[in-house]
């Protein structure tokens, strides 16, 4: 059974329109599809929906659910964003738009301790600005800006809940081996500090393909070795490709599911249904 739950359109940093992503995920096989639009941010930037273009997105959402009921199902989401005093709570998010799941996911890293706009380090945009972030927010002190982005995600699954945690462990894409190595102790335990969060909330973890097929990473997000400590928790796994295209529904898919095999896992589970590996 094949699905995708973590989808970009248009309507934010995404290409093309919702239908088409319906079109090709019918023409690939897929039997559900989810939208998960980046949701709209208190400030101006690049990627998320526009405050403006929610209700459209939903009634677009919506219309094409029913459209297409008889060949996919679809779910409406948004892949939320938690930035502690700033993002809308999760739970009442959900509620106002009427979606049915949400991925929660951390880009922007708050200075602990800080709920200042300035001091927020995005580490999903250009590289130099990930470096940038870390000598200015954090005074250069790499273990700290990386602490704080697990810090953020745990308190994240403690307290917004969300179905789904969205590329866990993103934060090591600019990295490549450069300013940290994620064998090193603190790593470790920061990560075994989050997924103690994930297992005791039932969040699912996505292996999310996006690095490997646009050529930034090796490993699905999150890499081999915290998928493997997910299996030895007993945590919930289920394979997204952060599509951006209508063509990427599909991208790494089956060496994805072929890893999680390996790795001893015998099925994906997404917040409606479970799928045998
Ligand atoms: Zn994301
Ligand atoms: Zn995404």
């Amino acid at each position: 059974m094949l699905y995708n739950f973590h989808t970009h359109s248009h309507y934010d940093d995404g290409k093309e329109p919702l239908e088409a992503y319906v079109v090709a995920a019918i023409e690939k096989g897929l039997s559900a599809l989810g939208f998960s639009g980046h949701q709209p941010l208190p400030f101006d930037n690049e990627w998320s929906l526009h405050p403006s273009a929610l209700p459209e997105y939903l009634a677009e959402a919506r219309r094409l659910k029913e459209q297409y009921k008889n060949e996919i199902n679809i779910y409406i989401g948004l892949e939320m964003d938690y930035i502690p005093g700033h993002s809308e709570d999760f739970a009442a998010l959900m509620k106002d738009a009427g979606l049915d799941y949400c991925i929660g996911s951390v880009h922007l890293v708050m200075k602990p301790g800080s709920t200042n706009r300035d001091h927020i380090w995005f580490i999903d945009g250009p590289r130099e600005g990930y470096f940038h972030g870390i000598q200015e927010i954090f005074n250069g002190n790499v273990r700290a800006a990386v602490e704080a982005y697990y810090e953020q995600q745990r308190q994240m699954v403690l307290t917004q809940k969300p179905h789904i945690i969205g590329h866990l462990d993103k934060v090591n894409m600019h990295n490549r081996g450069e300013l940290f190595k994620t064998t090193e102790a603190w790593y470790q335990e920061a990560i075994n500090h989050l997924l103690a969060a994930i297992q005791k909330t039932g969040t699912i973890v996505e292996a999310n393909t996006r690095g490997v097929y646009t050529g930034k990473t090796t490993d699905v997000f999150p890499a081999v070795d915290i998928l493997e400590k997910c299996h030895a928790h007993r945590i919930k796994v289920m394979v997204n490709t952060d599509a951006h295209h209508p063509q990427q529904l599909d991208q790494h898919f089956e060496e994805t599911k072929t890893l999680l095999k390996r790795l001893g896992f015998s099925k994906t589970v997404t917040p409606f249904f479970e799928s045998p590996l």
